[in-house]
């Protein structure tokens, strides 16, 4: 098999599953029991989110766990949203490309009297720093900008629109889903004021994430209950997936630079190969992407057909991102960059990671195009493209 779905979920690294395992077997008590079993697991927990804060520059205070993802963005927009409703200021502004954690957050709150600005996406998949100055008023209460894209893997620039919200006073959140482990995050210098990781996308357990918000930014919880992360995020905690993700993201920063550079090589070889295929076109920035994303749009073929012959051969990849296959919907952000719904249909993920090799690609580059040409010779509408009764868009 074949793992190309890196940016769907990752497989766990043997340093997260070693410290979950000796975790299971003896740190097994509750963190807010006094006895010294229940403070075992209390120093566990502090240990990992000391070594979390310490990955993004921030305090251990700042840290806060969630239950992944999309709850760390569901928290970071509700407190901004709730903070800024009180000093009367109720305008949010974002991007048409955003994770579904944020755009459907925004959609609740847009019914709750908020005015939601998405700023339109560039052809190459980034939104500008001066994009979000001209848009920022009195009156705007939250910038929620993602660090980097989840389908199409563009880089946007988190360092400039971090100087711009926090020269005009206005609170700045970045889901860093796709980049924390794969690229540097420096909270201070890069003036963000709340931040989402999930463990599951740098090799460490699902259902465990991060929301940081820098000190005096107040959170309002989403789950009410218990006293536990200050009082902010109720429940026991999963002190053994947290643990796992400390590990996880130690190990994933610790080899970032060369993680960074194999995978990249493997990326712009499967880009230049795929390239090659007639009427396909690169999604996304061909330099300032993630590592590991390399997305494309193939014309006269269907997404959903080619991953499925993709996993006959063993391989495993994604069509847009994993949370909208199985709808047959294109994908926002194709269609956010411009790509028409015809061919924003047709396209291909393949996320990598430092695990993937070189043989690897070889066997993605040969079976990619066979599979394209297969398909599009069952296509009636192809065949009217060739013929010139229809006219390509790539
Ligand atoms: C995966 C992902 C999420 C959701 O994270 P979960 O931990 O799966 O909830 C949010 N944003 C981006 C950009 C993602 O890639």
């Amino acid at each position: 098999m074949i793992y190309a779905d890196n940016a769907a979920t990752t497989k766990m690294s043997g340093a997260a599953i070693n410290a979950m395992t000796a975790c299971m077997q003896d740190i097994w008590g509750n963190p807010s029991s006094l006895y010294g079993l229940g403070q075992r697991a209390k120093e566990a927990l502090e240990d990992a989110r000391e070594r979390i804060a310490v990955c993004i520059a921030a305090s251990p205070k700042e840290i806060t766990f969630t239950s992944g993802g999309s709850e760390a963005d569901n928290q970071a927009i509700r407190s901004a949203a709730l903070l800024g409703a009180r000093k009367g200021k109720r305008h949010i502004i974002s991007a048409a490309f955003e994770h579904h954690a944020v755009l459907h957050t925004l959609k609740k709150l847009e019914g709750e009297g908020f005015e939601v600005e998405l700023l339109p996406v560039g052809p190459l998949g980034t939104v500008t720093a001066d994009q979000v100055a001209e848009a920022i008023r009195e009156d705007t209460a939250l910038v929620t900008i993602m660090y980097a894209n989840n389908e199409i893997g563009s880089v946007q620039p988190a360092s400039e629109i971090g100087a711009v919200c926090r020269e005009r006073g206005v609170l700045f959140h970045t889901d860093a889903v796709q980049a924390a482990g794969h690229l540097p995050i420096d909270v201070r210098a890069q003036n963000i004021d709340m931040l989402s990781l999930s463990a599951h996308k740098f090799h460490g357990p699902k259902g465990i994430g991060v929301l940081y918000a820098r000190q005096r930014v107040p959170l309002t919880n989403l789950i009410e209950g218990g006293a536990q992360e200050r009082g902010k995020r109720a429940g026991t905690e999963n002190v053994l997936a947290i643990v796992g993700m400390a590990a996880a993201l130690e190990e994933s920063c610790s080899h970032m630079a060369e993680n960074a550079a194999k995978v990249s090589a493997l990326r712009d070889k499967l880009i230049s190969g795929l390239s090659q295929i007639p009427h396909s076109a690169l999604n996304g920035d061909p330099t300032n992407r993630l590592p590991g994303n390399v997305n494309f749009c193939f014309e006269g073929v269907e997404g959903e057909s080619l991953l499925l012959l993709l996993d006959d051969r063993g391989i495993c990849a994604s069509s847009g991102s994993a949370c909208t296959s199985g709808s047959l919907d294109p994908s926002h952000v194709l269609l956010a960059i411009g790509r028409p719904h015809e061919v924003a249909h047709g396209s291909l993920r393949l996320s990598l990671c430092e695990e993937n090799t070189e043989d690897e690609i070889d066997a993605i580059l040969k079976a990619v195009p066979e599979i394209v040409a297969y398909l599009r010779n069952m296509s009636p509408l192809w065949k009217d493209k060739v013929s010139g009764k229809r006219t390509f868009i790539l």
